[in-house]
């Protein structure tokens, strides 16, 4: 297994409020992109991942699912918690994808807007649901798939870490063969670019660090708006 990730703070935003981590041994990886506030962003995404790492030690034959979820649920009370008590890191919250890779098999955590991908067989999959008002109007009949990417809804979160004390995590698990790859990434990468350019890029030949470093480049090139971050997993 091979990695590379990159976060970029693109051309128009003062802070990069994105976060990620990469463990290739463990076969853990994880984007956060934050949000609120004066600090708020970067402070809950940096202390999702933070948190969520702290929590994802795996023993032999353990069931993934449940620490998978317990780690989130411990960065959304860290948040929570931390949100109530400072007065400008009110309202802070973060999405988060998580990939834990291992044996063949891909388990998937994910809140909020970041995605996931599969590139299998020269095919590439979103994996991840967002979690915006967008989808959520789509899936109930309000919006037609045509005009979700420019909706106005498309960028209010129905769900994000930290923001209640409770939160409901979903959760995704696939067979993983040799020669596949994982995408995860930032809105600043899927609102730049569309699935097709995503998946034309992941076809090239080369490893993650190339791809990480087109796809990053090719969100700069197409206007940069936000934060973009990009991690790519070659198995
Ligand atoms: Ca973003």
């Amino acid at each position: 297994m091979k990695s590379a990730g990159i976060s970029d703070i693109g051309l128009h935003r003062k802070r990069n409020e994105d976060s990620f981590f990469i463990d290739e041994d463990q076969g853990i990886f994880i984007v956060c992109d934050g949000m609120g506030g004066h600090k708020g962003g970067d402070v809950a995404s940096q202390l999702a991942v933070q948190t969520i790492r702290d929590h994802l030690h795996f023993t032999q034959g353990e069931d993934i699912v449940p620490l998978l979820c317990q780690s989130v649920q411990a960065a959304n009370t860290a948040i929570n918690t931390m949100g109530g008590r400072v007065d400008a890191l009110r309202e802070m919250g973060t999405t988060a994808t998580i990939a834990i890779i291992r044996d063949k098999e891909m388990t998937v955590a994910h809140v909020g807007d970041s995605s996931l991908y599969l590139f299998h067989a020269g095919i590439l999959t979103r994996i991840t649901r967002a979690h915006t008002l967008a989808e959520q109007m789509a899936a109930d009949g309000f919006l037609s798939d045509g005009n979700r990417p420019n909706s106005g809804y498309s960028h209010i979160l129905t769900r994000a870490v930290g923001i209640e004390p409770v939160i409901n995590v979903d959760i995704y698990q696939l067979g993983i063969a040799n020669g596949d790859q994982v995408l995860l990434c930032s809105d600043g990468l899927t609102d730049m670019m569309t699935d097709e350019q995503i998946g034309k890029v992941m076809a090239i030949s080369g490893g993650p660090e190339l791809k990480a470093r087109l796809l990053v480049d090719a969100a700069l090139a197409n206007g940069g708006f936000d934060n973009v971050t990009v991690l790519v997993v070659s198995v």
